[in-house]
């Protein structure tokens, strides 16, 4: 790894920027010094405050509002940092690579483009028209920030798109099965299991607007080449794993079907299942029947509220749950497919707990295994080692030096190469 010590401006300071803030700061080869912005300015502060003392980084923080380009643009310019990595949420990915742009520096994320307003028409006919052509409804896509591949390869920039664990860390998965285990790879089915518990009837361990829209849209799979949509939460399977015992998992659509589709079309099918536990499930389907999930604003009292972000106030703090959740996860990437002529099947995966997370970080597993990616992903951008201008999934470069970094940066994966199959 090369000697030059780099700094790097971290957008938002939630559960993930804050894992990915103390990985930054116990990797100080690399990140020397931090630059914290977001809405809110005084969780930078505090957290500055805390991780200065303990690891000696230096870090400055700042206030914005990421929905405007020009003020991370200046922000950008003002500490001349190498790069930008967005830990905000995805209505902002847009204005962050346009401010990436004009200030000629790299742009990261964990999470693809979304906008807040739904209802908007202008991004409402284009997203009709996608959902025709596509085959899939879900409100994200890659294509808005596929969009900027020319001008980030005209102006010699890298963008890293979601390079959290799913997606992320999952996609890296199918490229090193790829590169190192496979001739060609027929199925890759990601499963997600959360089997920790936080002891609260109903709470998201991310972001709760973005976690319930991710989960309360139909689920889709790609299948020789085509989207197939189904009803929410339609296709049930048992799965027994390791770390955490049988869980119920769901089909979902999610990023890196997109992705991998788009990248490894040779691969005929390609599902997500993600784990939900009964109460999870029950107070889901309850709070989106009394609308409780709608984007819409709606006149409450003289004042215009959005049903999910008053939802939101209400629900615990993702990133209080760290000192009360106990348990694992388990999250990797079964693939099937042929080597040397023979039929080959293969599980590559990380089992994380929650409490090592907090003692560790004071975060609980799902910040932790979203956030070590990020600052993964933040290293290998700027010591060059995944530098290429156009913009990129974490499935288009050489995985070796990330699979070493998850081992390294305490998310270590392991390898099966006899797993039980998803029928
Ligand atoms: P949080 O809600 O905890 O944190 C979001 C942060 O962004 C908050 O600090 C918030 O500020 C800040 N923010 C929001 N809007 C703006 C704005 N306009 N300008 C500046 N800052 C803003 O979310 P999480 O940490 O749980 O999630 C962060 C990202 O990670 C999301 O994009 C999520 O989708 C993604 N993610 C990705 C996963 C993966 O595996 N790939 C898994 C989990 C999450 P304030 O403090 O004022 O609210």
């Amino acid at each position: 790894m090369s000697e030059k010590k780099r700094k790097l401006m971290i957008i938002g300071c939630g559960g993930v920027a804050s894992v990915a803030i103390h990985k930054c700061c116990q990797n100080s080869e690399v990140f020397e010094e931090l630059v914290l912005v977001s809405r809110t300015k005084k969780k930078c502060d505090d957290l500055a405050e805390k991780l200065t003392k303990k690891y000696g980084t230096k870090i400055t923080t700042e206030q914005v509002d990421a929905d405007h380009a020009d003020q991370v643009e200046a922000l950008i310019k003002k500490h001349g940092v190498d790069a930008v990595l967005n830990l905000a949420l995805p209505y902002q990915d847009l204005t962050i690579m346009d401010a990436c742009l004009a200030a000629g520096v790299d742009y990261i994320d964990t999470a693809n483009y979304e906008p807040e307003d739904t209802d908007d028409p202008q991004w409402r006919s284009i997203y009709e028209a996608r959902c025709k052509e596509k085959g899939f409804s879900a409100y994200f896509d890659y294509s808005w920030q596929w969009a900027y591949e020319d001008r980030f390869k005209e102006a010699g920039l890298t963008a890293l798109l979601g390079t959290g664990f799913d997606p992320g860390v999952t996609s890296v998965f199918a490229a090193y099965a790829k590169k190192h285990y496979f001739d060609t790879i027929d199925t890759i089915d990601i499963l997600d299991c959360n089997g920790g518990d936080h002891g609260y009837p109903f709470a998201t361990n991310f972001n709760p607007e973005i976690n319930l829209r991710e989960v309360s849209a139909p689920g889709s799979y790609m299948e020789d080449g085509k989207w197939v949509e189904i009803p929410a939460m339609s296709i049930h399977r048992e799965y027994d794993f390791e770390g955490v015992g049988k869980k119920d998992m769901y089909l979902l659509h999610h990023e890196e079907i997109e992705a991998l589709g788009r990248n490894m079309p040779e691969v005929k099918r390609i599902r997500f299942f993600m784990t939900f536990g009964q109460s999870y499930l029950t107070h889901m389907k309850c709070l989106e029947n009394v609308g409780m999930l709608s984007t819409t604003p709606v006149n409450f009292q003289g004042q215009q509220i959005v049903p999910i972000q008053f939802l939101k106030e209400l629900l615990p703090d993702p990133a209080s749950l760290g000192p009360r959740t106990v348990g694992k996860t388990n999250i990797g990437c079964i693939f099937t497919g042929k080597k040397d002529g023979k039929e080959k099947t293969l599980y590559i995966y990380n089992v994380c707990d929650h409490q090592e997370c907090y003692k560790e970080v004071e975060s609980q597993a799902i910040s932790y295994t979203t956030g070590v990616p990020a600052m993964i992903g933040a290293m290998l951008v700027l010591t060059g080692q995944w530098k290429k201008p156009g913009v990129f999934t974490t499935d288009e470069f050489d995985p070796d030096p990330y699979m070493e970094a998850l081992n390294k940066w305490g998310l270590p994966w392991k390898v099966d190469e006899n797993p039980v199959l998803v029928p």
